[in-house]
């Protein structure tokens, strides 16, 4: 079956090429984002790849449908980026790879708090200058801390176990609580969670409903100096409102593995650029704001699993056999 794979990246090549071929798809990769312009080189194409910041919305889910495409298979679990209503319509499939490695992203997250409580970020950068001082690198211990977990699915429960794991006193708020995670710590209100944690760390998808969860009135009932981790979609948090926290030392840390304007930024290499986002610019101004470009999942089984559910979803649908993991 012939595939196109958008947003493509050398890593993601050397994972599903070799799986293509030995299923007999042929994958054509290129490495432009999917947009208004790029959706018609999908012409041909029964079948597209996507990735987290390909928008698929009603004017480019359109255009690939007029091109021929009949099968969406998406290599990130969100799917805030689809018109799903609009997919249906067209009678297009759309598939995606919902736990690709849990553990991936929630290592990531409490990988950035443990570098944010003991500022290695900071330290990293100092030792290589020669510079031994440990003024302003004074930390605080995870072990009995409060930690605020939001959205206990696949990824909010393995970061729940693994701060319980620190002993941290770990509370949760999902509006459909997960059994599995009564033994971590303990639901409450999302009000409760917000006041009374020392890390709060965002694990919820992104719709109407949860876009600016995180914003200045939630902030201002927050702990004074609490540290705030995002490694779910940037839309949740309100970006002026943390640095507006952040400038007044309400918000003690933040790491962000997500942006909300991400798509103009991440995944490339823009160092030779000026960044025109001066929102973006002045987040890396602070010393207590580790931002990495959407980097949670990036592990090799991560992207082992994601380029195998890929390939059976192709093999599936040229089978006919029901898809893994379908949206529409
Ligand atoms: P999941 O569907 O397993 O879990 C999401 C949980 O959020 C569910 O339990 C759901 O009930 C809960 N939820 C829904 N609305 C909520 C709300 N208003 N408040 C609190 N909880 C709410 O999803 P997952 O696999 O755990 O992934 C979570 C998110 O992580 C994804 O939506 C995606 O945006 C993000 N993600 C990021 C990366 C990365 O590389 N940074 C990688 C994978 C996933």
């Amino acid at each position: 079956m012939k595939c196109i794979v958008f947003s493509a990246k050398p890593y993601d090549r050397v994972f599903l090429e070799p799986l293509a071929r030995s299923s007999g798809h042929e994958l054509e990769f290129i490495d432009t984002r999917l947009n208004e312009r790029t959706c018609k080189l999908a012409d041909g194409y029964p079948a597209v790849c996507c990735f987290v910041n390909d928008p698929l919305n009603a004017e480019i889910l359109d255009c690939l449908h007029r091109g021929g495409v009949r099968l969406i298979t998406l290599r990130c679990a969100g799917y805030n980026q689809v018109s799903i209503p609009k997919a249906q319509e067209l009678g297009i499939k759309i598939t995606r790879v919902p736990a690709y490695s849990p553990y991936a992203v929630a290592e990531h997250a409490v990988g950035m708090t443990l570098s944010l409580c003991r500022h290695l970020h900071r330290a990293y950068q100092r030792v290589r200058d020669n510079n031994f001082s440990l003024d302003g690198l004074l930390g605080f211990d995870l072990h009995g801390r409060d930690v605020g977990i939001v959205g206990t699915g696949a990824i909010g429960s393995v970061t729940a176990k693994i701060f319980a794991g620190f002993g941290c006193r770990v509370k949760m708020f999902d509006p459909k609580p997960n059994e599995s995670c009564q033994t971590f710590g303990e639901y409450v209100s999302l009000d409760d969670l917000l006041r009374n944690s020392d890390i709060i760390s965002l694990h919820c998808p992104l719709t109407p409903a949860t876009s600016y969860m995180i914003n200045g009135p939630k902030i201002a009932v927050m702990r004074r100096g609490h540290m705030l981790i995002n490694t779910s979609r940037g839309g949740l948090v309100d970006t002026q409102a943390i640095i507006n926290g952040l400038k007044t030392g309400h918000i003690g840390a933040v790491g962000l593995d997500v942006y909300e304007e991400e798509g103009d930024l991440f995944f490339e290499d823009l160092s030779n650029r000026v960044i025109t986002d001066d929102i973006f610019s002045r987040l890396l101004t602070f010393p207590n704001v580790l931002i990495t470009a959407h980097q949670a999942f990036f592990t090799s089984n991560a992207l082992e699993a994601i380029a195998q559910t890929t390939i059976d979803n192709l093999n599936r649908y040229q089978k006919q056999e029901p898809l893994l993991h379908c949206l529409t």
